[in-house]
This record gives structure tokens, sequence and C-alpha cells, in this order.
């Protein structure tokens, strides 16, 4: 099932790269919690597999489920978001230079700018919200593009199509960041990008239990390269975890249906209330690339961003009273939580940068989990009171 572009996406979810165990009539997917397999006789395998850090069956199956989700042709998973995003990273070579969007996840912006650039990869940091600023920062140099859209935390939405066509008439290779929008919501290999990245510790895990990446790609040349470093530099995820993820992509276009009803929801409340300046929503149609979301979004996602009107007072009262949603990092799963970037998730990204990027004192994020959506809104009501 694992290239079947007949069926539909629920199907897909649970049924792609899966199939009963053949020796038992399971119809989950084994753990096969093994590192190594035996041989017949030396160098002759038995199945397909050698050794887990190589491939594992368990492994082999969401990796095979994933790729099905993106439309694309091949799926290979990694321990973590970042680890992910280091091995595109690694196929560049010192001195070249990567186009990198101006309002990344923090861990990028310090991947990007604190260990590549020690290996001579130069980064430019763009507003790519303008295709004009874009074209205008390609240099002789300028290997590879990384888009995150919608951007985190202020949301913005890149035209992927706009910047595909860009990028490939530069030579350069399109990579983005799918975390938010999910392979339900946004398939950027379809319009026009060469690699899909995923923190799998979001929406796609689901349930804040494991942290995990992936490499979703059509391009057979860049797979083996991606392969070889996910080979060679070990970063692969454990097998429980892999488990893990089969069992929540399950669930991804019912957990997804509601995130984005909820967030709708709230974003909408928060818009009508006093304390609030603004409420940043890719579905509001004040939301400055509301037209390029509705473009290339199935729907908006789960992800809501305000500006409190008292900055940081009460960005610290309404964090510390909320009952529902948790205080905490990360995003994505069934449960809501809130956070405040400037002092939490984007600490890491320099101040004139946070600044620049409107990250400031009274910008919390909001992660609308899949709780009941009256529930979630009066304890947002008696925070904001
Ligand atoms: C969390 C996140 C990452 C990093 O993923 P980890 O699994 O935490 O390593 C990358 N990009 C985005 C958009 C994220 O939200």
């Amino acid at each position: 099932m694992a290239h079947d572009h007949t069926h539909g996406f629920g199907t897909k979810a649970i049924h792609a790269g899966q199939a009963p165990d053949p020796s038992t009539g399971a119809i989950m997917t084994p753990i096969y919690q093994t590192s190594t397999y035996v041989q017949q006789s030396p160098g002759k395998i038995i199945g397909e597999y050698d050794y887990s850090r190589a491939a594992n069956p368990t492994r082999t199956a969401i990796e095979a489920n994933l790729a099905a989700l993106e439309g694309a042709k091949h799926g290979l998973c990694y321990s973590s978001g970042v680890a992910a995003t280091g091995v595109v990273l690694h196929t560049l070579s010192a001195g070249d230079n990567v186009l990198l969007c101006d309002d990344v996840y923090g861990g990028t912006n310090r991947l990007f700018h604190r260990v590549f650039k020690q290996l001579g990869v130069e980064t430019t940091l763009v507003d790519m919200t303008d295709l004009n600023k874009l074209e205008d920062a390609f240099k002789d140099n300028t290997r590879l593009v990384w888009v995150e859209t919608p951007t985190n935390p202020t949301l913005k939405c890149i035209d992927i199509e706009g910047v595909a066509k860009i990028a490939h008439a530069k030579g350069a290779r399109l990579a983005v960041d799918n975390t938010f929008a999910t392979p339900y919501l946004q398939n950027p290999l379809a319009l026009g990008a060469d690699v899909v990245c995923h923190s799998t510790t979001k929406y796609i895990g689901g349930h804040s239990d494991a942290i995990g990446g992936a490499l979703l790609t059509n391009d057979d040349e860049l797979h083996r390269e991606l392969k070889f470093i996910q080979l060679s530099e070990g970063a692969v995820p454990g097998i429980m975890e892999c488990f893990l993820l089969l069992r929540s992509t399950k669930t991804l276009h019912i957990r997804m249906e509601r995130h984005c009803a909820n967030a709708k929801r709230v974003a909408g409340y928060l818009s009508e209330h006093g304390a609030v300046e603004k409420v940043i929503y890719p579905g509001l149609e004040s939301h400055p690339q509301h037209e390029i979301a509705k473009k290339q979004m199935r729907d908006f996602g789960g992800m809501v961003t305000i500006y409190l009107k008292d900055g940081l007072d009460k960005a610290r009262t309404m964090l510390e009273r909320v009952h529902l949603f948790g205080l905490a990092e990360s995003l994505g799963g069934v449960e809501s939580l809130i956070e405040h970037p400037a002092i939490m998730t984007h600490a890491s990204v320099p101040p004139e940068q946070r600044e620049q990027l409107g990250i400031s004192d009274g910008l919390v994020r909001l992660s609308v989990g899949i709780e009941d959506v009256e529930d979630l809104i009066e304890d947002l009501d008696q925070a904001l009171a």
C-alpha cells in the first residue's frame, strides 16, 4: 500500500506501509526490538535486514506510511526534527549559502547559525512572504532554500509554489518544514518542494510522548544521499518511537479536523476580547497571507498567536492562571498548550532578531488541543479576566 495514490488520506493513514504480520496474523506491526539479524551464511541475510541502524521493520513501516501521507516516493525517519533538519544541511558543503525564512523554529535558527556556520555553511535570513526579497537574496553559492510555513511563532504563510519556481530557476533545492500544517493540511512536494521535513514530535505524533523527525522526497538521488547520511550519522529513532508513530498516524486526519475547528473558535473568541490587541491565525481574513493560506492549505491548523495589550504583565498573569492549557514548550498534542515565545521557545533567537520579527513581551502562542472547545474558551476567559 506504500505507493497507493488511489485511496483517501484516512485510509492511507491507517493502512499504508502496513500489512498483517505474516507469521502470526497480528494486525498491528510488531515492535521489532532488535539491534541485529541472524544471517544464513556470511553476507547472506534472511530478509532485508542486517543491522537496525541501517533499517528495522517497524521503522520501514512508519517510513512508508509517512511517505504515503505526503504523496512521496521515499520516507526516512530520524531521532528528532532537528536531526532531520541537520541531515538536509549535511548535503551541503563548506562555502555553500542557504536562504532561511526569517521566522523559524528557534532550534532551526540555532542549528543554522551556531552549528553549521562553524562548518562553513553560510545562512541568509529572508522575509519570504515577499518573493522579490527572496529573488534578490540569491547568491552564486546559494544551494538551498529552507521554508517553514506557517512560521513559528508569528504564523506567516509563504507561497511554496512561488518559492519553488524561483529556487529551481536559480539552481537551488527547496526544503519545506511542514510540521505546523502536517500532510493532512498541506503537501509541499506537490507544490514543487524537493524535500519535506517534519518534527513528528508535534502533530504527527500528537500525544506528547515521543521525539522524532522525518524527511520525505520524490527525488531518488536526494533520497539516496539522505539515507546514506541517516546510516552514517546514526540519528535514527528508537523502535518504540516508530511504533508509537504508527499508532498515531492512524488518527492524524480526525485529530487535525478537531484541532482546526477548535483553533478557529478560539481565534474568533480572542479576536473579540478586550485584553487582546491582535490575533494571528491564517484562517482569519485579517491575516496578511490569508489568500496564500487558502490556496495551499486545506484548513488553517491548530496554532493561534496573540498580542496582549498589556505586554509581559498580562502575559505572565494569563500564563499562570490557565488550568486546562498546559504552560509548556512544544505543540501539536491532543492537550492544549500555551507559552511565551520570547522567554521560552525563542529565547535562543538573538534579541535584535526577535524584535524585528515581532516576538515581543506581549506575544503568546497557543497550541489548541482537541478538548471540548467550550471548556478551552472558559479557561481562557477566566485567565484573561
Ligand atoms: C519542534 C519543531 C522542530 C524541531 O523538532 P524536534 O523534534 O523538537 O527536534 C522543527 N521545526 C518545527 C516547526 C518545530 O515545531
